[in-house]
């Protein structure tokens, strides 16, 4: 919350610069729901720096009108009263605050950077809300725009304190930290107090505390609010493509707010690429450096597509993990077993497999609980992966049951890799917390194809046999490995 201290210097506040004439008929226009196209067009008249921009705007490929606007009034019937309204809204703050930084007192204060910044959060803004099919983009615009005045308000209102935390590249969040603890508000809520006392309409005013507030999960969808969290990371991004941080921020809050993937945000920033001249040419600030842009947001889209395609393979390669162990799950040891059949049958080479099956697992959950089970799965898992070769495959078969899958080995060869693993195994000491130390021994059932001697001919029949001989080693004492034989 904002204290008097705080509210009384904003309100007493001489160094914020005061909006002109034509910006406050416009704030009152903004309010007033029975506003008419009429009026719009006298006040917008008044001003031929801002009738101009509005016919560029009308005009602007943004717009996709068919139509040429030549005059205010053919504008106006473009865009519709409450656009304009709203456009007009986003040109005489940007032009009134652009042009009178707020304080040169502030040393580190970049006013060209900020409004990059803010400018390319609007452009960013509107561009979520067309992939997102949203009807108010103006609004959009306008929200994403002045969503930071707040930092603005600061370094006017308190030049020397707001110095000592203020650095234009600092991380966004830490920021909002810093001013949170040092004057007990963020430069959202000062700049929705701005905004307010601007008599800018709330809904737009309150997008800035929005846009500072993570949405809960649960509000998730497409709105003014989440559009406008999501178009600070976006902004950023667009900026400053080449930081990864400003990648994760961003591709995290898309997903988590408006439930945009890569691939629609690389759609987003090919909308904000369309705007970008017409945006640069109006507001008369460069995003980017000419000779730079095209392979900045080149750069941009290729980064986002790549880390959608690892995104895609992670899940993929996590889809066929176990959660607890890592080992590959049931899924991909069927998959795995039926294509390494079929390639021993196909080209007669050996294949074996063994299932592994841990010695009165039951008894470990009975004594040091189900947790202490748990970790020692973990172990015995790590402990058979130092013992595998490369194409090896592991797999958690059951609860406390693993199966091998050795591709081109023959029943002689597994030998001397089985017996490791099981003796491996048994040399694990693993220590609890109260330093009690577990054993644990493991039955292993094995089962081969080889060479011109082909004993299955279904992937079932092997496992079935390999079962068998587990089976037969739990019957002969546990803690050995028996070899299924026709
Ligand atoms: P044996 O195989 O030597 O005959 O005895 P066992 O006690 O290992 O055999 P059984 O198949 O009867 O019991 C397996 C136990 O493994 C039962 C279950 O509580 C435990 N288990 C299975 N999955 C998990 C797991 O994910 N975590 C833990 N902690 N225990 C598990
Ligand atoms: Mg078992
Ligand atoms: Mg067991």
């Amino acid at each position: 919350m904002l204290d008097d201290k705080l509210k009384s210097r904003l309100n007493f506040c001489t160094t914020l610069p005061s909006l002109p004439a034509v910006a406050i008929k416009i704030i009152e226009l903004a309010n007033d729901p029975d506003a008419d196209i009429g009026a719009a067009c006298q006040y917008i008249s008044l001003d031929p720096v801002l009738s101009a921009k509005l016919l560029k705007t009308a005009n602007a490929p943004l717009y996709k009108s068919r139509r040429v606007a030549t005059n205010v009034r053919q504008a106006v019937s473009i865009l519709g009263t409450h656009s304009v309204i709203v456009i007009a809204l986003s040109f005489t703050l940007a032009n009134s605050l652009m042009k009178k930084p707020a304080s040169s007192n502030l040393l580190d204060f970049d006013n060209d950077m900020f409004w990059r910044r803010s400018i390319t959060s609007a452009l960013a803004c509107r561009a979520l809300g067309e992939k997102l099919n949203l009807n108010f983009l103006d609004d959009l615009f306008l929200a994403g725009l002045v969503q930071e005045i707040g930092i603005l308000a600061f370094s006017a209102i308190m030049p020397e304190e707001y110095g000592k935390i203020f650095s234009p590249t600092v991380d966004h969040d830490l920021l909002l930290k810093k001013e949170r603890e040092t004057f007990g508000a963020g430069h959202d809520e000062l700049g929705c107090a701005l905004l307010q006392k601007w008599h800018i309409p709330d809904y737009i005013a309150l997008a800035c505390i929005a846009s500072h507030n993570q949405p809960e999960p649960r509000d998730l969808g497409p709105n003014l609010q989440s559009c406008v969290a999501v178009s600070r990371y976006l902004a950023d991004y667009f900026l400053y493509p080449q930081e990864t941080e400003k990648m994760t921020a961003l591709t995290e809050a898309a997903k988590n707010w408006l439930g945009l993937d890569d691939a629609a945000l690389v759609d987003v920033i090919k909308l904000m690429e369309v705007g970008l001249k017409s945006i640069e040419e109006l507001f008369d600030i460069r995003i980017h450096h000419t000779a730079e842009a095209a392979e900045i947001m080149a750069a941009a889209k290729e980064l986002l597509i790549i880390h959608s395609l690892s995104r895609v393979k992670e899940l993929e390669e996590k889809s066929q993990r176990d959660g607890l162990t890592g080992a590959h799950n049931r899924i991909h040891f069927d998959e795995t077993l039926r294509r390494e059949f079929n390639l021993s049958v196909q080209y007669n080479l050996p294949l074996t497999i063994a299932i592994i099956d841990l010695d009165h697992f039951k008894q470990v959950n009975d004594t040091h609980g189900h947790l202490a089970g748990d970790s020692l799965l973990v172990t015995v898992v790590s402990t058979i992966y130092e013992q595998m070769r490369q194409d090896d495959t592991l797999s958690r078969y059951g609860g406390e049951e693993f199966a091998l899958i050795l591709p081109g080995t023959t029943l002689t060869a597994s030998r001397s890799l089985i017996s490791r693993l099981k003796d491996a195994i048994a040399a694990i000491n693993y220590k609890l917390d109260n330093h009690y130390t577990i054993h644990i021994t493991a039955s292993i059932g094995v089962a081969s194809n080889e060479k011109d001697a082909t004993y299955f001919y279904a992937p079932m029949d092997m496992i079935k046999a390999a079962d068998s001989a587990l089976y037969a080693a739990k019957h002969a004492g546990r803690n050995q490995i028996i070899e299924w034989s026709p």
